[in-house]
Protein backbone atom coordinates (compact mmCIF):
# COMPACT_ATOMS: atom_id res chain seq x y z
CA UNK A 1 0.00 0.00 0.00
CA UNK A 2 1.29 3.84 -0.83
CA UNK A 3 2.14 6.04 1.84
CA UNK A 4 -1.14 8.13 0.36
CA UNK A 5 -3.28 5.24 0.34
CA UNK A 6 -1.84 3.96 4.03
CA UNK A 7 -2.56 7.56 5.06
CA UNK A 8 -6.37 7.54 3.80
CA UNK A 9 -7.31 4.28 4.93
CA UNK A 10 -6.45 5.25 8.45
CA UNK A 11 -7.82 8.90 8.16
CA UNK A 12 -11.06 6.76 7.19
CA UNK A 13 -10.77 4.31 9.95
CA UNK A 14 -11.10 7.23 12.32
CA UNK A 15 -13.90 7.61 14.82
CA UNK A 16 -16.18 10.39 14.06
CA UNK A 17 -16.05 12.96 16.69
CA UNK A 18 -17.87 16.27 15.83
CA UNK A 19 -16.11 19.59 17.26
CA UNK A 20 -17.57 21.82 19.37
CA UNK A 21 -16.69 25.83 19.24
CA UNK A 22 -17.19 28.75 21.65
CA UNK A 23 -17.60 32.23 20.25
CA UNK A 24 -17.40 34.45 22.62
CA UNK A 25 -19.88 37.70 21.90
CA UNK A 26 -22.81 37.72 20.25
CA UNK A 27 -22.94 41.26 17.95
CA UNK A 28 -22.34 41.47 14.52
CA UNK A 29 -19.09 39.82 14.31
CA UNK A 30 -19.70 36.86 16.77
CA UNK A 31 -23.19 36.31 14.86
CA UNK A 32 -21.82 35.97 11.89
CA UNK A 33 -18.92 33.84 12.66
CA UNK A 34 -21.91 31.43 13.86
CA UNK A 35 -23.29 31.59 10.85
CA UNK A 36 -20.69 31.41 8.45
CA UNK A 37 -19.16 28.41 10.28
CA UNK A 38 -22.73 26.98 10.17
CA UNK A 39 -22.25 26.71 6.46
CA UNK A 40 -18.88 25.27 6.84
CA UNK A 41 -19.40 22.46 9.62
CA UNK A 42 -22.19 19.91 11.46
CA UNK A 43 -19.95 21.12 14.40
CA UNK A 44 -21.36 22.36 18.15
CA UNK A 45 -21.46 25.71 18.57
CA UNK A 46 -22.15 27.77 21.46
CA UNK A 47 -22.58 31.37 21.65
CA UNK A 48 -22.00 32.98 24.93
CA UNK A 49 -23.49 36.73 25.64
CA UNK A 50 -22.69 38.29 28.69
CA UNK A 51 -25.50 40.23 28.29
CA UNK A 52 -28.88 38.73 28.22
CA UNK A 53 -29.70 39.50 24.98
CA UNK A 54 -27.96 39.05 21.76
CA UNK A 55 -26.45 42.40 19.71
CA UNK A 56 -23.83 44.08 21.42
CA UNK A 57 -23.51 47.75 19.64
CA UNK A 58 -26.70 46.75 17.52
CA UNK A 59 -29.00 47.70 20.33
CA UNK A 60 -32.42 48.68 19.50
CA UNK A 61 -35.31 50.22 21.17
CA UNK A 62 -38.91 51.55 21.39
CA UNK A 63 -38.88 55.72 21.50
CA UNK A 64 -41.80 58.05 21.59
CA UNK A 65 -43.56 55.33 19.61
CA UNK A 66 -40.49 54.82 17.39
CA UNK A 67 -38.11 52.24 16.59
CA UNK A 68 -34.71 53.67 16.89
CA UNK A 69 -31.39 51.94 16.68
CA UNK A 70 -29.48 53.32 19.84
CA UNK A 71 -25.94 51.34 17.93
CA UNK A 72 -25.16 50.85 14.64
CA UNK A 73 -28.16 51.50 12.51
CA UNK A 74 -27.17 52.75 8.91
CA UNK A 75 -25.87 49.94 6.84
CA UNK A 76 -24.65 50.91 3.06
CA UNK A 77 -26.55 49.78 -0.03
CA UNK A 78 -23.90 47.57 -1.16
CA UNK A 79 -22.64 46.24 2.05
CA UNK A 80 -23.44 42.74 0.78
CA UNK A 81 -22.85 40.96 4.32
CA UNK A 82 -25.67 43.17 6.04
CA UNK A 83 -27.80 43.61 3.35
CA UNK A 84 -27.70 39.86 2.30
CA UNK A 85 -28.40 39.35 6.32
CA UNK A 86 -31.51 41.25 5.99
CA UNK A 87 -32.70 39.69 2.83
CA UNK A 88 -32.52 36.61 4.22
CA UNK A 89 -33.87 37.14 8.24
CA UNK A 90 -36.87 38.66 5.95
CA UNK A 91 -35.98 42.70 7.67
CA UNK A 92 -37.57 45.48 5.34
CA UNK A 93 -35.57 48.88 5.19
CA UNK A 94 -37.41 52.11 6.67
CA UNK A 95 -38.95 54.37 4.66
CA UNK A 96 -38.40 57.93 5.46
CA UNK A 97 -40.54 59.33 2.90
CA UNK A 98 -41.34 62.11 5.74
CA UNK A 99 -38.07 63.56 6.12
CA UNK A 100 -35.61 66.04 3.55
CA UNK A 101 -32.61 64.63 2.47
CA UNK A 102 -30.79 68.04 3.26
CA UNK A 103 -27.36 68.02 5.50
CA UNK A 104 -26.96 70.54 7.04
CA UNK A 105 -23.00 71.83 7.99
CA UNK A 106 -23.22 73.33 11.41
CA UNK A 107 -20.35 74.98 13.18
CA UNK A 108 -22.72 76.61 16.48
CA UNK A 109 -23.06 79.80 15.45
CA UNK A 110 -24.35 79.30 11.54
CA UNK A 111 -25.36 76.52 9.11
CA UNK A 112 -22.47 77.32 6.82
CA UNK A 113 -23.65 75.24 4.16
CA UNK A 114 -26.54 72.66 3.05
CA UNK A 115 -26.58 70.10 0.75
CA UNK A 116 -29.72 68.19 -1.56
CA UNK A 117 -28.48 64.50 -1.52
CA UNK A 118 -31.68 64.30 -3.68
CA UNK A 119 -30.76 66.67 -6.29
CA UNK A 120 -26.63 66.11 -6.53
CA UNK A 121 -26.66 67.98 -9.98
CA UNK A 122 -27.00 71.07 -7.52
CA UNK A 123 -25.09 69.19 -4.85
CA UNK A 124 -22.28 69.06 -7.21
CA UNK A 125 -22.33 72.80 -8.60
CA UNK A 126 -22.92 73.95 -4.76
CA UNK A 127 -19.99 71.64 -3.81
CA UNK A 128 -17.71 73.55 -6.41
CA UNK A 129 -18.31 76.74 -5.91
CA UNK A 130 -18.02 76.46 -2.01
CA UNK A 131 -14.57 74.25 -2.23
CA UNK A 132 -12.96 74.66 -5.74
CA UNK A 133 -11.63 71.31 -7.31
CA UNK A 134 -11.22 69.71 -3.99
CA UNK A 135 -14.23 67.38 -4.34
CA UNK A 136 -13.15 66.31 -8.01
CA UNK A 137 -9.88 65.05 -5.96
CA UNK A 138 -11.72 63.18 -3.03
CA UNK A 139 -14.50 61.66 -4.79
CA UNK A 140 -12.13 59.36 -7.52
CA UNK A 141 -10.48 58.18 -4.67
CA UNK A 142 -13.13 57.37 -2.10
CA UNK A 143 -14.32 55.41 -5.46
CA UNK A 144 -11.20 53.39 -5.74
CA UNK A 145 -10.74 52.75 -2.08
CA UNK A 146 -14.41 51.58 -1.83
CA UNK A 147 -13.50 49.19 -5.40
CA UNK A 148 -10.55 47.77 -3.76
CA UNK A 149 -12.14 47.15 -0.53
CA UNK A 150 -15.31 45.15 -2.59
CA UNK A 151 -12.46 42.85 -2.83
CA UNK A 152 -12.81 40.96 -0.10
CA UNK A 153 -15.80 39.21 -1.04
CA UNK A 154 -14.35 37.58 -3.82
CA UNK A 155 -11.57 36.37 -1.55
CA UNK A 156 -14.03 35.06 1.20
CA UNK A 157 -16.00 33.22 -1.24
CA UNK A 158 -13.36 31.38 -2.07
CA UNK A 159 -12.68 30.27 1.37
CA UNK A 160 -9.61 32.30 1.66
CA UNK A 161 -8.92 33.53 5.19
CA UNK A 162 -6.22 35.85 6.66
CA UNK A 163 -3.98 35.71 9.50
CA UNK A 164 -4.09 39.02 10.40
CA UNK A 165 -5.79 42.23 9.99
CA UNK A 166 -2.77 43.87 8.02
CA UNK A 167 -2.69 40.33 5.77
CA UNK A 168 -6.37 40.90 5.03
CA UNK A 169 -6.28 44.78 4.69
CA UNK A 170 -2.63 44.54 2.28
CA UNK A 171 -5.45 41.70 -0.35
CA UNK A 172 -7.18 44.26 -0.83
CA UNK A 173 -4.70 47.26 -1.44
CA UNK A 174 -5.84 49.55 1.51
CA UNK A 175 -3.27 48.78 4.65
CA UNK A 176 -1.48 51.87 3.23
CA UNK A 177 -4.32 53.59 3.81
CA UNK A 178 -4.66 52.87 7.40
CA UNK A 179 -1.00 54.08 8.35
CA UNK A 180 -1.60 57.63 7.26
CA UNK A 181 -4.08 60.57 8.58
CA UNK A 182 -7.08 61.66 6.55
CA UNK A 183 -5.59 65.33 7.04
CA UNK A 184 -2.41 63.92 5.65
CA UNK A 185 -3.29 61.79 3.42
CA UNK A 186 -5.91 64.59 2.34
CA UNK A 187 -3.53 67.24 1.89
CA UNK A 188 -1.33 65.48 -0.43
CA UNK A 189 -3.47 65.08 -2.75
CA UNK A 190 -3.74 68.74 -2.87
CA UNK A 191 -7.57 69.20 -1.21
CA UNK A 192 -8.54 72.62 0.33
CA UNK A 193 -8.46 73.42 3.71
CA UNK A 194 -11.91 74.04 4.09
CA UNK A 195 -13.46 71.11 2.30
CA UNK A 196 -11.41 68.90 4.70
CA UNK A 197 -12.63 71.27 8.12
CA UNK A 198 -16.40 71.03 6.89
CA UNK A 199 -17.18 67.57 4.86
CA UNK A 200 -14.47 65.70 6.16
CA UNK A 201 -14.25 66.37 9.65
CA UNK A 202 -18.24 66.34 9.36
CA UNK A 203 -18.74 63.12 7.95
CA UNK A 204 -16.27 61.61 10.56
CA UNK A 205 -17.24 63.59 13.47
CA UNK A 206 -20.88 61.98 12.77
CA UNK A 207 -20.06 58.32 12.22
CA UNK A 208 -16.81 58.07 14.33
CA UNK A 209 -17.41 61.47 16.93
CA UNK A 210 -13.58 62.38 15.72
CA UNK A 211 -12.33 64.03 13.43
CA UNK A 212 -10.10 63.85 10.34
CA UNK A 213 -6.78 62.93 12.90
CA UNK A 214 -8.09 59.69 12.11
CA UNK A 215 -6.85 57.09 9.41
CA UNK A 216 -7.60 57.72 5.87
CA UNK A 217 -9.14 54.49 5.39
CA UNK A 218 -11.45 55.18 8.05
CA UNK A 219 -12.58 58.38 6.72
CA UNK A 220 -12.83 57.69 2.79
CA UNK A 221 -15.14 54.60 4.31
CA UNK A 222 -17.17 57.60 6.39
CA UNK A 223 -17.28 59.60 3.26
CA UNK A 224 -18.86 57.32 0.82
CA UNK A 225 -21.85 57.38 2.78
CA UNK A 226 -22.11 61.03 1.84
CA UNK A 227 -23.30 60.16 -1.48
CA UNK A 228 -20.40 59.09 -3.44
CA UNK A 229 -21.12 55.51 -4.99
CA UNK A 230 -24.09 54.04 -3.56
CA UNK A 231 -26.59 54.61 -0.38
CA UNK A 232 -27.20 53.93 2.68
CA UNK A 233 -30.65 53.09 4.46
CA UNK A 234 -31.54 51.63 8.33
CA UNK A 235 -34.05 48.29 9.26
CA UNK A 236 -37.61 49.00 9.64
CA UNK A 237 -37.38 46.78 12.64
CA UNK A 238 -33.88 47.59 13.24
CA UNK A 239 -30.52 46.37 13.25
CA UNK A 240 -30.50 44.39 16.34
CA UNK A 241 -32.86 41.90 14.90
CA UNK A 242 -30.28 41.32 11.97
CA UNK A 243 -27.85 39.85 15.05
CA UNK A 244 -30.29 38.06 16.15
CA UNK A 245 -31.20 35.99 13.12
CA UNK A 246 -27.30 35.22 13.20
CA UNK A 247 -27.63 33.63 16.83
CA UNK A 248 -29.99 31.37 15.48
CA UNK A 249 -27.44 29.77 13.42
CA UNK A 250 -25.74 28.56 16.92
CA UNK A 251 -26.71 24.99 18.63
CA UNK A 252 -26.75 26.67 21.62
CA UNK A 253 -26.97 30.40 22.99
CA UNK A 254 -25.72 31.17 26.18
CA UNK A 255 -27.03 34.46 27.55
CA UNK A 256 -26.02 36.42 30.32
CA UNK A 257 -22.77 34.23 30.72
CA UNK A 258 -19.83 36.04 30.85
CA UNK A 259 -16.51 34.33 29.84
CA UNK A 260 -14.10 35.20 32.72
CA UNK A 261 -11.28 32.51 31.00
CA UNK A 262 -10.04 30.52 28.49
CA UNK A 263 -7.37 28.04 29.51
CA UNK A 264 -5.40 25.30 27.14
CA UNK A 265 -6.98 21.68 28.06
CA UNK A 266 -6.33 18.63 26.58
CA UNK A 267 -5.38 19.76 23.32
CA UNK A 268 -8.13 22.55 22.97
CA UNK A 269 -9.60 25.25 25.62
CA UNK A 270 -12.07 25.22 28.59
CA UNK A 271 -14.08 28.26 28.37
CA UNK A 272 -14.72 29.51 32.00
CA UNK A 273 -17.65 31.66 32.26
CA UNK A 274 -20.19 33.24 34.64
CA UNK A 275 -23.84 32.88 34.83
CA UNK A 276 -27.08 32.82 36.67
CA UNK A 277 -25.86 29.23 37.32
CA UNK A 278 -22.93 30.43 38.86
CA UNK A 279 -19.29 28.98 37.47
CA UNK A 280 -19.38 26.80 34.37
CA UNK A 281 -16.79 25.40 32.63
CA UNK A 282 -17.05 23.06 29.18
CA UNK A 283 -14.60 22.54 26.75
CA UNK A 284 -14.25 22.94 23.35
CA UNK A 285 -11.80 22.42 20.34
CA UNK A 286 -11.57 25.81 19.60
CA UNK A 287 -12.57 29.26 20.51
CA UNK A 288 -13.36 32.41 18.42
CA UNK A 289 -13.28 35.45 20.89
CA UNK A 290 -15.69 38.36 18.99
CA UNK A 291 -15.39 40.88 21.82
CA UNK A 292 -12.88 43.42 22.00
CA UNK A 293 -10.76 42.42 24.81
CA UNK A 294 -10.25 46.03 25.84
CA UNK A 295 -13.62 46.38 26.92
CA UNK A 296 -13.74 43.24 29.15
CA UNK A 297 -11.59 41.15 31.23
CA UNK A 298 -10.82 37.53 29.86
CA UNK A 299 -7.85 35.76 30.50
CA UNK A 300 -6.07 34.01 28.43
CA UNK A 301 -3.69 31.31 28.05
CA UNK A 302 -0.23 32.86 28.69
CA UNK A 303 0.59 31.08 25.15
CA UNK A 304 -1.78 33.45 23.44
CA UNK A 305 0.02 35.67 20.84
CA UNK A 306 0.27 39.06 19.34
CA UNK A 307 -2.64 40.76 21.58
CA UNK A 308 -1.78 43.96 20.12
CA UNK A 309 -1.57 47.31 21.73
CA UNK A 310 -4.49 48.42 23.68
CA UNK A 311 -7.12 50.38 22.18
CA UNK A 312 -8.34 53.62 23.46
CA UNK A 313 -12.23 53.66 22.69
CA UNK A 314 -14.01 56.58 21.96
CA UNK A 315 -17.06 57.56 24.12
CA UNK A 316 -20.18 58.51 22.24
CA UNK A 317 -22.86 60.30 24.18
CA UNK A 318 -25.79 58.96 22.62
CA UNK A 319 -29.34 61.02 23.14
CA UNK A 320 -32.73 60.69 21.65
CA UNK A 321 -35.42 63.52 22.30
CA UNK A 322 -38.64 63.63 21.14
CA UNK A 323 -39.86 67.51 21.18
CA UNK A 324 -40.67 70.48 19.75
CA UNK A 325 -37.49 72.24 18.18
CA UNK A 326 -36.83 75.59 18.51
CA UNK A 327 -36.82 76.41 14.99
CA UNK A 328 -34.35 79.25 15.39
CA UNK A 329 -31.83 77.65 16.98
CA UNK A 330 -29.73 77.18 13.73
CA UNK A 331 -30.83 80.49 12.58
CA UNK A 332 -32.25 79.35 9.82
CA UNK A 333 -36.18 80.76 8.80
CA UNK A 334 -37.50 78.13 7.66
CA UNK A 335 -39.92 75.77 8.61
CA UNK A 336 -39.00 72.47 10.66
CA UNK A 337 -39.74 70.14 7.54
CA UNK A 338 -37.11 72.23 5.87
CA UNK A 339 -34.19 72.26 8.58
CA UNK A 340 -31.49 69.69 7.34
CA UNK A 341 -32.55 66.22 8.57
CA UNK A 342 -28.84 65.91 8.82
CA UNK A 343 -26.45 68.47 10.47
CA UNK A 344 -22.61 67.35 10.92
CA UNK A 345 -20.55 69.52 12.75
CA UNK A 346 -17.21 71.44 12.57
CA UNK A 347 -14.53 70.15 14.97
CA UNK A 348 -13.63 73.73 16.08
CA UNK A 349 -17.64 74.31 16.36
CA UNK A 350 -18.98 75.72 19.32
CA UNK A 351 -21.94 73.15 19.55
CA UNK A 352 -22.88 70.57 22.04
CA UNK A 353 -23.28 67.88 19.52
CA UNK A 354 -21.13 66.04 17.33
CA UNK A 355 -24.01 65.41 15.03
CA UNK A 356 -27.93 65.41 14.73
CA UNK A 357 -30.38 63.09 12.98
CA UNK A 358 -34.01 63.46 12.40
CA UNK A 359 -35.79 60.39 13.25
CA UNK A 360 -39.55 61.18 12.53
CA UNK A 361 -41.53 64.06 12.59
CA UNK A 362 -44.78 63.50 14.02
CA UNK A 363 -48.20 64.98 13.11
CA UNK A 364 -48.30 67.67 15.79
CA UNK A 365 -45.09 69.05 14.36
CA UNK A 366 -43.49 67.44 17.19
CA UNK A 367 -39.85 65.23 16.18
CA UNK A 368 -37.54 62.59 17.28
CA UNK A 369 -34.06 63.85 16.92
CA UNK A 370 -30.86 61.32 17.71
CA UNK A 371 -27.85 63.78 18.71
CA UNK A 372 -24.23 62.31 19.55
CA UNK A 373 -21.89 64.03 21.44
CA UNK A 374 -18.55 64.00 23.16
CA UNK A 375 -19.81 64.80 26.73
CA UNK A 376 -23.57 64.10 28.32
CA UNK A 377 -25.67 66.52 27.22
CA UNK A 378 -27.42 68.28 30.43
CA UNK A 379 -30.78 69.72 30.12
CA UNK A 380 -29.86 73.50 29.38
CA UNK A 381 -28.46 72.50 26.16
CA UNK A 382 -31.44 70.47 25.42
CA UNK A 383 -33.88 72.92 26.53
CA UNK A 384 -31.89 75.65 24.22
CA UNK A 385 -32.87 73.21 21.55
CA UNK A 386 -36.24 72.17 22.26
CA UNK A 387 -37.98 74.21 24.60
CA UNK A 388 -40.59 71.68 24.66
CA UNK A 389 -39.02 67.84 25.89
CA UNK A 390 -41.65 65.49 26.10
CA UNK A 391 -39.26 62.54 26.33
CA UNK A 392 -35.41 62.36 27.16
CA UNK A 393 -33.33 58.52 26.52
CA UNK A 394 -29.58 59.01 26.98
CA UNK A 395 -27.45 55.79 26.05
CA UNK A 396 -23.11 56.14 26.55
CA UNK A 397 -21.17 53.83 24.51
CA UNK A 398 -17.79 52.79 24.47
CA UNK A 399 -18.45 53.28 20.67
CA UNK A 400 -15.15 52.68 18.55
CA UNK A 401 -11.69 52.22 18.87
CA UNK A 402 -9.60 55.80 18.38
CA UNK A 403 -9.13 55.19 14.73
CA UNK A 404 -5.57 56.98 14.46
CA UNK A 405 -3.18 55.49 12.70
CA UNK A 406 -1.40 52.48 14.27
CA UNK A 407 1.67 51.34 13.44
CA UNK A 408 1.91 47.87 12.30
CA UNK A 409 4.35 46.29 14.82
CA UNK A 410 1.13 47.26 17.99
CA UNK A 411 -1.78 45.24 15.27
CA UNK A 412 -2.87 41.90 16.53
CA UNK A 413 -3.02 38.83 14.85
CA UNK A 414 -6.77 36.93 14.39
CA UNK A 415 -5.09 34.02 15.73
CA UNK A 416 -3.81 34.07 19.16
CA UNK A 417 -3.26 29.98 19.39
CA UNK A 418 -3.83 27.14 17.51
CA UNK A 419 -7.30 26.96 18.07
CA UNK A 420 -8.45 30.17 19.51
CA UNK A 421 -9.15 33.23 16.75
CA UNK A 422 -9.54 37.06 18.01
CA UNK A 423 -11.45 38.10 15.44
CA UNK A 424 -12.28 42.35 16.92
CA UNK A 425 -9.23 43.65 15.68
CA UNK A 426 -10.32 44.36 12.03
CA UNK A 427 -12.00 47.33 14.06
CA UNK A 428 -8.78 48.76 14.30
CA UNK A 429 -9.15 50.51 10.54
CA UNK A 430 -12.66 51.22 10.37
CA UNK A 431 -15.96 50.28 12.43
CA UNK A 432 -18.93 49.45 11.08
CA UNK A 433 -21.16 46.36 11.48
CA UNK A 434 -20.21 45.38 7.92
CA UNK A 435 -16.58 44.92 8.89
CA UNK A 436 -17.76 43.03 11.97
CA UNK A 437 -19.15 40.76 9.48
CA UNK A 438 -16.04 40.70 6.97
CA UNK A 439 -14.09 40.01 10.59
CA UNK A 440 -16.82 37.15 11.51
CA UNK A 441 -16.55 34.96 8.03
CA UNK A 442 -12.02 35.59 8.46
CA UNK A 443 -12.98 34.09 12.07
CA UNK A 444 -15.04 30.92 10.80
CA UNK A 445 -12.50 30.52 7.91
CA UNK A 446 -9.55 30.28 10.24
CA UNK A 447 -11.48 28.02 12.91
CA UNK A 448 -12.49 25.28 10.00
CA UNK A 449 -9.10 25.22 9.10
CA UNK A 450 -7.49 25.00 13.06
CA UNK A 451 -10.58 22.37 13.40
CA UNK A 452 -9.09 20.43 9.98
CA UNK A 453 -5.68 20.69 11.24
CA UNK A 454 -6.67 19.12 14.68
CA UNK A 455 -8.23 16.32 13.28
CA UNK A 456 -5.26 16.09 11.23
CA UNK A 457 -3.06 15.77 14.25
CA UNK A 458 -5.42 13.22 15.95
CA UNK A 459 -5.41 11.08 13.03
CA UNK A 460 -1.52 11.39 12.80
CA UNK A 461 -1.66 10.59 17.01
CA UNK A 462 -4.54 7.54 16.48
CA UNK A 463 -2.04 6.38 13.56
CA UNK A 464 1.17 5.90 15.67
CA UNK A 465 -0.57 4.63 18.58
CA UNK A 466 -2.58 1.99 16.09
CA UNK A 467 0.76 1.37 13.90
CA UNK A 468 2.30 0.73 17.08
CA UNK A 469 -0.48 -1.68 18.43
CA UNK A 470 -0.47 -3.02 15.10
CA UNK A 471 -4.16 -2.61 13.92
CA UNK A 472 -6.77 -0.35 12.79
CA UNK A 473 -10.45 -0.42 13.77
CA UNK A 474 -13.15 1.96 13.98
CA UNK A 475 -16.24 3.38 11.90
CA UNK A 476 -15.68 5.47 9.21
CA UNK A 477 -14.99 9.17 9.36
CA UNK A 478 -17.52 11.91 8.74
CA UNK A 479 -15.81 14.72 6.91
CA UNK A 480 -17.71 18.01 8.35
CA UNK A 481 -17.44 20.15 5.64
CA UNK A 482 -20.22 21.85 3.54
CA UNK A 483 -19.97 23.50 0.50
CA UNK A 484 -19.26 27.69 0.95
CA UNK A 485 -22.46 29.19 0.29
CA UNK A 486 -21.75 33.13 -0.89
CA UNK A 487 -24.23 35.45 0.13
CA UNK A 488 -26.34 36.89 -2.62
CA UNK A 489 -25.72 40.48 -3.50
CA UNK A 490 -28.61 42.60 -2.23
CA UNK A 491 -29.11 46.24 -3.37
CA UNK A 492 -32.07 47.74 -1.15
CA UNK A 493 -31.92 50.85 -3.32
CA UNK A 494 -32.25 54.37 -2.70
CA UNK A 495 -34.87 53.71 0.37
CA UNK A 496 -32.64 55.33 3.18
CA UNK A 497 -31.77 58.94 2.58
CA UNK A 498 -30.11 59.88 5.65
CA UNK A 499 -26.01 59.23 6.06
CA UNK A 500 -25.19 59.23 10.07
CA UNK A 501 -22.73 56.66 9.89
CA UNK A 502 -21.01 54.28 6.89
CA UNK A 503 -20.59 51.09 6.80
CA UNK A 504 -17.75 50.05 4.51
CA UNK A 505 -18.88 49.25 0.98
CA UNK A 506 -18.63 46.30 -0.47
C1 LIG B 1 -23.47 54.76 18.69
C2 LIG B 1 -22.95 53.90 17.58
C3 LIG B 1 -23.36 54.12 16.27
C4 LIG B 1 -22.90 53.33 15.25
N1 LIG B 1 -23.40 53.51 13.99
C5 LIG B 1 -23.08 52.62 13.03
C6 LIG B 1 -23.76 52.66 11.77
O1 LIG B 1 -24.65 53.47 11.58
N2 LIG B 1 -23.38 51.77 10.82
C7 LIG B 1 -22.42 50.84 11.05
O2 LIG B 1 -22.13 50.05 10.13
N3 LIG B 1 -21.79 50.74 12.24
C8 LIG B 1 -22.12 51.60 13.24
N4 LIG B 1 -21.53 51.49 14.46
C9 LIG B 1 -20.47 50.51 14.66
C10 LIG B 1 -21.04 49.09 14.77
O3 LIG B 1 -22.19 49.11 15.59
C11 LIG B 1 -19.99 48.18 15.38
O4 LIG B 1 -18.79 48.29 14.64
C12 LIG B 1 -20.41 46.71 15.34
O5 LIG B 1 -21.74 46.55 15.73
C13 LIG B 1 -19.46 45.93 16.24
O6 LIG B 1 -19.91 44.59 16.33
P1 LIG B 1 -19.05 43.52 17.14
O7 LIG B 1 -19.80 42.27 17.09
O8 LIG B 1 -17.66 43.55 16.63
O9 LIG B 1 -18.94 44.08 18.62
P2 LIG B 1 -20.10 44.24 19.71
O10 LIG B 1 -21.37 44.59 19.05
O11 LIG B 1 -19.56 45.14 20.73
O12 LIG B 1 -20.28 42.76 20.29
C14 LIG B 1 -19.48 42.24 21.31
C15 LIG B 1 -20.39 41.39 22.20
O13 LIG B 1 -19.57 40.69 23.15
C16 LIG B 1 -20.25 40.67 24.39
N5 LIG B 1 -19.25 40.44 25.43
C17 LIG B 1 -18.33 41.30 25.91
N6 LIG B 1 -17.59 40.70 26.84
C18 LIG B 1 -18.04 39.44 26.95
C19 LIG B 1 -17.66 38.33 27.77
N7 LIG B 1 -16.65 38.41 28.64
N8 LIG B 1 -18.35 37.17 27.64
C20 LIG B 1 -19.38 37.07 26.75
N9 LIG B 1 -19.77 38.09 25.97
C21 LIG B 1 -19.10 39.26 26.06
C22 LIG B 1 -20.88 42.06 24.44
O14 LIG B 1 -21.94 42.10 25.39
C23 LIG B 1 -21.35 42.23 23.02
O15 LIG B 1 -22.66 41.75 22.85
C24 LIG B 1 -21.98 52.29 15.51
C25 LIG B 1 -21.56 52.04 16.82
C26 LIG B 1 -22.06 52.83 17.84
C27 LIG B 1 -21.65 52.52 19.26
Amino acid sequence: MSEMARWLFLCCSLPCVAHKVAVVGAGINGGSAVHFLRQLTDDELVLYEAEREVGGRTYTQRFANVTVDVGGTAIYSKNRYMAGFAKSFGLQPSADDDLNSLIGIWDGQSMRTELNMDSMAMSALKLLFRYGLSPLRVIPVVREAVGHFDGIYDLQGAGQSFETPAELLRALRVFNLTQTSAYDFLAGLGVDDRFVRELVDGASRCNYNQPGTLNAFAELISLAGAGVGGHVFSLANGTQAVARGLARSASRQLLGERVTEVQESNGGYVVISEGKGGIRREQFDGVILATPLELTKIRLPASAKQLGRGREYQTTYTTFVHGMLNKTYFGLETSVAEIPSDIFTTESSTSPFSSYGVHKILADGSVVVKLFSRTQLTDEQLHALFPKVFEVYRYTWKAYPKLQPLPLEQWASFRLGRGLIYTSWLETSASAMEVAAIAGRNGALLMREALQAKTARTARSTRERKEFRGFARGSPRQVHNKPLLIEQAYDYGRVFKKATHLGPVQ
